[in-house]
């Protein structure tokens, strides 16, 4: 179970990647993936797609999203996966905070004129595919391409960072209303790469905490941005919070991203994979239909619960 290649986290087109869904689904089969999910930021898009390419690849595949949340004053990330996704209130959630981030890229835009860099708003818009998602990405992009950084990575540093000139504080979704569209719609939820958060100590333990208690079950130990203590350190916190662990990229981009899909280690042996969900899926090598997944079967909640107690 554990040496499954899965990767349970990453982008298209429809939010901030660069390639479509079908080319995702093309790089993983031939990086070996056996698990997919594509995880768009608040958008739902790309699952058709990257459902029909992965199953036409003979790729197992798993619905996803990365629901931006605020909490305790910080952005965080909740993965969703195995829901039905054309669940109402999942759709309409997505909707209201994607009509969120339009206002905030304005606001954006006005931002880094102000900073003395005019016309970003429009050029974000014009490099991003899906005209509802506009994310930092794109305005990022847009600054490396016009000059004034040279990699994505210093314009997050000099401009789209709390407290620097082009950042804007955000309302995303409330943690508790995140859970609900996920679990209403039959999925599973995950915390999304926490050791990214500057959360202090006592904030991250109520994050687990207030995660835990509106019935979140996963979070992501292994992925593309996390060092090999921090993998440990969450392993540690997926024990302790009695949590199973999740496996993901995070790719949005070839030259972008420092991990290609597929491309990381296994996770820790002592965790249990969130894909023992969908074992009974996984050995008929059948990808699992629109919300099929997600509802842990009450024996396999019995045999993960005995996993990690043992
Ligand atoms: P947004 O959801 O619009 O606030 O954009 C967040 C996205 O920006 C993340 O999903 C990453 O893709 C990207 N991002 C955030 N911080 C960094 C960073 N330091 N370097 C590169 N990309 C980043
Ligand atoms: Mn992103
Ligand atoms: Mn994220
Ligand atoms: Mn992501």
């Amino acid at each position: 179970m554990h040496l499954l290649n899965a990767d349970l986290h990453s982008h298209s087109t429809a939010s901030d990647g660069s390639l479509e869904p079908a080319e995702l689904a093309r790089r993983a089969r031939e990086a070996g993936v056996a698990l997919w999910s594509l995880t768009d930021h608040d958008e739902l898009a790309g699952q058709a797609a990257a459902r029909a390419a992965a199953e036409a690849l003979g790729l197992a595949y798993v619905s996803g999203v990365e629901i931006s949340v605020s909490f305790a004053g910080e952005t965080v990330h909740i993965l969703g996966f195995g829901f039905d996704p054309g669940h109402p209130e999942l759709v309409q959630g997505l909707a209201r905070l994607r009509a969120g981030r339009t206002e905030r890229a304005r606001r954006m835009g006005e931002s880094l004129a102000a900073a003395g860099i005019p016309g970003a708003y429009e050029a974000a818009c014009a490099l991003a595919p899906n005209p509802e998602l506009v994310s930092r990405t794109h305005f990022a992009r847009f600054l490396v391409d016009s000059g004034h950084c040279a990699s994505v990575g210093e314009v997050f540093g000099r401009y789209l960072k709390e407290g620097k000139p082009g950042y804007v504080p955000h309302d995303w979704a409330r943690l508790g209303d995140a859970l609900r569209w996920i679990h209403g719609a039959g999925g599973v939820a995950a915390i999304a790469h926490p050791a990214r958060y500057r959360l202090s100590p006592t904030v991250e333990y109520a994050l687990f905490s207030e995660f835990q208690a509106h019935g979140g079950r996963a979070v992501e130990v292994t992925c593309g941005s996390h060092f090999p203590d921090e993998v440990q350190r969450y392993a540690d916190m997926a024990a302790e919070f009695g949590l199973l662990a999740s496996r993901g990229s995070d790719f949005h981009a070839p030259g972008e991203s420092r991990v290609p899909l597929g491309a990381l280690p296994d996770l820790p042996a002592r965790v249990t994979p969130v894909w023992s969900l969908w074992a009974d899926t996984l050995a008929g090598h059948r990808p699992p239909r629109p919300g099929e997944p997600g509802r842990l079967p009450r024996a396999a909640a019995a045999a993960a619960a005995g996993a990690l107690a043992g």
